[in-house]
């Protein structure tokens, strides 16, 4: 499981992000100060680090003289929507940054761009009698490849990386499609009948009454 330190220090936007990041199937410590963060960033090694720029203690520009040699990507969270500190985070070799407020959504698809930038995501997984090949997109079961066109690989991966989680189809439609959700759920469930059927999932896929979908654990 990949593990990621959530530097912020207003609670409630933390414990957002840590129940989002945690639902996506992410381990996450969280440190409410620079002084803190610091002490954790050099006792451990974690997979990405999610860091507020303001902060008490030291600051997240700070924070980067001690992640940096220990090469833990970095997603800036600023309040503060300036050019100059996009500019200042980026230089000193964040990888992204997003400006709050954000959406979870939002925040999970950079989580996942940069854990991909640096093959974080680039793994073998064992899943409902599956197993997922994930950088050579194949999927096996009991020895024998089945084969899934480009969108069905990705609809297995999303419930792959979420079990026990209700996704809706609008996530669905959205984290697959990668296009905006206009109500048409026929898309969604069309090809999660045709993944069900063809990895063999018919019992393990249920269906979530006027939510969309969830994968037995
Ligand atoms: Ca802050």
């Amino acid at each position: 499981m990949l593990r990621i330190l959530i530097v912020e220090d207003e609670k409630p936007i933390s414990e957002l992000i840590r129940m989002s990041l945690s639902s996506a199937g992410y381990q996450c410590a969280c440190v409410y100060d620079g002084i803190a963060a610091a002490d954790l960033i050099e006792q451990e090694t974690f997979d990405l680090i999610l860091l507020d720029v303001m902060l008490p203690g030291a600051d997240g520009f700070e924070l980067m003289e001690y992640i940096r040699p220990k090469g833990t990507p970095v997603i800036f969270l600023t309040a503060r929507g300036t050019v100059a500190d996009r500019v200042k985070g980026l230089r000193l070799g964040a990888d992204d940054y997003l400006v709050k407020p954000f959406e979870i959504i939002e925040l999970l698809a950079r989580v996942e761009t940069v854990l991909r930038r640096y093959h974080k995501l680039d793994r073998m997984m064992e899943v409902g009698g599956l197993s997922i090949d994930i950088p050579s997109r194949t999927v096996m079961r009991d020895g024998l490849e089945i084969p899934l066109t480009k969108k069905e690989f990705e609809l297995l991966l999303l419930f792959a990386r979420n079990p026990g989680i209700a996704l809706y189809r609008e996530t669905i439609y959205e984290r697959v499609w990668e296009s905006d959700y206009l109500g048409d759920s026929r898309t969604v469930d069309l090809h999660v009948q045709r993944l069900r059927k063809k990895v063999g999932w018919e019992e393990k896929l249920k269906a979530v009454y006027k939510v969309g979908y969830r994968l037995e654990e």
